[in-house]
């Protein structure tokens, strides 16, 4: 059966090839031996449109993590993505491609025993307005049919744009701001129903216990893939956090 492994925040992008390089690495040790991978958003630094894979002056990082995914699902992992706030727009060419299931943000899922939660982690950010109001603006069909009509090459040069812009923002925000916020993690967990929750997207790996209504409950957030990566493993109702870099080995 093998454990459940899950990773987010990895950022591929041909800025940071020694990360592909481990991720590939992850996928042939770590991922080949599990039952299933969740990859919870942000695998892609950014994500323009799935004809990142096929169009003349495609990113062959794109077409090499997917066909490095495909043979992950056919070895026999299942292998779930959800989307993250940077490659928000991977759709359908993406999914058949690289025989990965989408797994939508929230889902609930039994990992490694336990009932759990899933999502990327932004929206439980509630507290960063100007992110939120971004947020529901790119995730509109208007937005993205707008955006996925213009030229790849335009696609990209907007999409460098938001990053910067975003960046920019950043520097100007608190980190409490930009943390989860306390009231909507419990929010979460009581309209789910659930003890635990797995979500990345904050950067800041960790294990939080909080008691909500009585009962014990666990958060834990995935770490990014920035330095050094890292993955939870989930089996037999436990869960730990791996750390990948060549230092923790
Ligand atoms: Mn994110």
């Amino acid at each position: 059966m093998g454990p459940d492994l899950l990773i987010s925040d990895l950022h591929l992008s041909q800025e940071r090839p020694f990360i592909t390089d481990r991720f590939r690495a992850f996928l042939n040790d770590q991922a080949a031996a599990a039952r299933t991978l969740y990859i919870l958003g942000d695998l892609f630094d950014y994500w323009v449109g799935d004809d990142e894979l096929r169009a003349p002056g495609a990113d062959p990082l794109a077409s090499g993590v997917v066909a490095a995914l495909q043979a992950l699902a056919r070895g026999g992992t299942a292998v779930f993505v959800m989307q993250g706030n940077r490659d928000f727009l991977l759709g359908s060419g993406f999914f058949s491609a690289c025989g990965a299931l989408p797994l939508a943000d929230p889902s609930i899922a039994d990992v490694g025993g336990v009932r759990t939660l899933l999502m990327h982690g932004d929206t439980l950010c509630t507290d960063d307005l100007d992110y939120m109001a971004w947020r529901s603006k790119a995730r509109s069909a208007a937005w993205q049919a707008d955006f996925l009509a213009a030229p790849l090459d335009e696609r990209r040069g907007r999409s460098r744009a938001l990053r910067l812009e975003s960046e920019a923002r950043k520097r100007t925000k608190s980190m409490a701001i930009m943390d989860v916020s306390p009231d909507a993690v419990r929010e979460v967990f009581r309209r789910h129903k659930v003890t635990r929750l797995i979500h990345g997207h904050t950067h800041r790996p960790g294990r939080h216990e909080l008691e909500i209504d009585g009962q014990r409950c666990e958060r834990w957030v995935l770490p990014d893939w920035y330095q050094s990566g890292g993955y939870l493993r989930a089996e037999d109702g436990t869960a730990r956090l791996i750390d990948l870099s060549p230092a923790a080995r």
